[in-house]
């Protein structure tokens, strides 16, 4: 995607706002520039008219129409660029300087009225394509206006005073907006350099996947630094994942591994068994029957164990148990009365009695499962003559199931471990489990809302804590 580059914006944003400015300032000034001109010329074309006026006199004291006036002598006043000229009532042009040569300034009816009424009125004309301003003011003799006085001067000055700021401004606004496009792309290269840095530093790191590496920046502590931060933030989180997903992909490989491994050897077994019953002499029943119960039980360990791997995939697959109320009593019952095939001699203690009563929330199968791997593995850790003992307690809102037995113990070791999957203790390795019960019983608690707690010491027996969280009876 071709993009417009921040850099190009913020350098074209910037010289269009100083632009703006300069107009604005430039405006400003051109326009204060021209009125303070002009005021400056009208007050001297006012102090210069005032003199004039001033000069008029009378002379003789004879009643109006007799009297002598003696108008001034522009001459006396006019400067090369001022321009006097004096009109009386009739309209006849009665004095005039004589920079005015065989022109004389033109007398506008209008004004000529109103000055003769009294007002003093300024006003610009035009002759022979140049400008000038004029000032035209009653003439009085005793209070009576006789006629009226022009002041003018060319504005030739002001125009070319005006016309040179003019190109002060428009070559300096020109030199200052390509000044600010120059420093403006410098500086903002310079600013958005740190950016520039964290993205390569970021493609990099995309590039070779390698999200062990941190993106360097070592500025302020601005904005720019907390994206730096915040980047190496999202990097740890992303190893992390990256990590966990290695962790159990690898996880997985070793259960599929630990699975066949586990699979192959009541195969191979079977497979040994049915060679040699091929082979076998009919007529030695007996044997025959050995080898048969010994097929038997080895299908019923693989039975056990494609059913036990079947329930870990399920785990594995994320599976919610399906929860119900249930009265939790008659199901312990049931289970007690299935293991009991296992005993083989040893002195089992029952205490169910506190579960009268008590509503789980439980999916039965799978509460079943958990209870006979339990028991099973009771029986099957005790030896006979010890005691194996499963009581039911209450503490609180909570119903503790406990398993405690005589049989060897757990090392110390091995504790930790048990409830991994495919984890048995050396001193029962010759046994026909696959160290997959506690895994599977582990997750059915937890499933349940559960807690569970082992304590074992070698040579003396093991003792299971389970906890389930009592459904409030209502
Ligand atoms: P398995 O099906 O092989 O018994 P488990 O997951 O049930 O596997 O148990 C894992 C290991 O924990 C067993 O191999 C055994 O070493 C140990 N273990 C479990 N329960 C007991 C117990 N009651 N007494 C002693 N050791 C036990």
């Amino acid at each position: 995607m071709r993009t417009v580059s921040i850099r190009w914006r913020l350098t074209v944003l910037y010289t269009g706002i100083l632009m703006a400015i300069l107009i604005i300032l430039g405006s400003l000034v051109y326009v204060l520039l021209h009125f303070s001109l002009m005021s400056q010329m009208e007050r001297e074309l006012q102090t210069k008219a005032d003199e004039v006026l001033k000069s008029t006199k009378v002379v003789s004291t004879l009643p109006f129409f007799l009297r002598q006036i003696v108008l001034p002598d522009v001459e006396v006043f006019a400067a090369p660029d001022i321009y006097l000229q004096i009109v009386i009532k009739s309209g006849e042009i009665v004095a005039r300087s004589q920079n005015l040569g065989s022109y004389s300034l033109p007398i506008d009816p209008k004004i000529f009225r109103s000055v003769l009424q009294g007002n003093s009125i300024f006003h610009t004309f035009n002759i022979d394509n140049e400008e000038f301003r004029v000032l035209v003011k009653p003439v009085r003799v005793d209070e009576e206006i006789v006629g009226i006085l022009q002041v003018a001067r060319p504005l030739k000055g002001v125009d070319l005073a005006m016309r040179r700021l003019q190109t002060i401004l428009l070559v300096g606004g020109l030199l200052s907006l390509l000044l600010s496009l120059v420093l403006g792309r410098f500086m903002s290269g310079r600013a958005l350099a740190p950016i520039k840095h964290l993205t390569a530093e970021a493609k990099s790191i995309g590039k070779e996947r390698d999200f062990q590496r941190r993106v360097r920046y070592s500025g302020p502590p601005d904005e720019l630094n907390e994206l730096a931060v915040t980047f190496n933030q999202m990097l740890a989180g992303l190893e992390e994942a990256y990590q966990r997903l290695t962790d159990s992909l690898s996880l997985q490989q070793r259960f599929v591994a630990d699975a066949s491994h586990e699979l192959r050897t009541p195969l191979t077994s079977i497979q040994g068994n049915v060679d040699f019953l091929l082979q076998l002499d009919q007529k030695d029943p007996k044997l025959q029957k050995e080898v048969l119960l010994d097929i038997s039980a080895e299908t019923q360990r693989l039975s056990r164990l494609v059913k036990e791997l079947l329930t870990l995939a399920k785990a594995d697959s994320g599976l919610k148990l399906n929860l119900t109320e249930l009265k939790i009593a008659p199901v312990l019952e049931e289970v007690v009365r299935q293991a009991r095939f296992l005993e083989k001699g040893q002195n089992f203690i029952l205490s169910l009695e506190a579960a009268e009563g008590v509503v789980l929330r439980v999916d039965p199968d799978y509460f079943k499962q958990m209870l006979y791997i339990f028991l099973d593995n009771g029986f099957k850790y005790t030896p006979p003559g010890q005691s194996f003992s499963f009581q039911v307690k209450r503490e609180g809102e909570e119903l503790g199931l406990i398993f405690q037995d005589e049989g060897p113990g757990i090392p110390e070791k091995d504790l930790p471990h048990i409830f991994e999957r495919f984890y048995r203790s050396e001193a029962s390795r010759t046994g026909e489990g696959a160290g997959l019960g506690l895994a599977i019983a582990k997750w059915i608690i937890e499933q349940h809302g559960g807690k569970i707690k082992v304590e074992s010491e070698e040579n003396k027996g093991t003792t299971f804590f389970i906890t389930f969280p009592m459904h409030q009876q209502k």
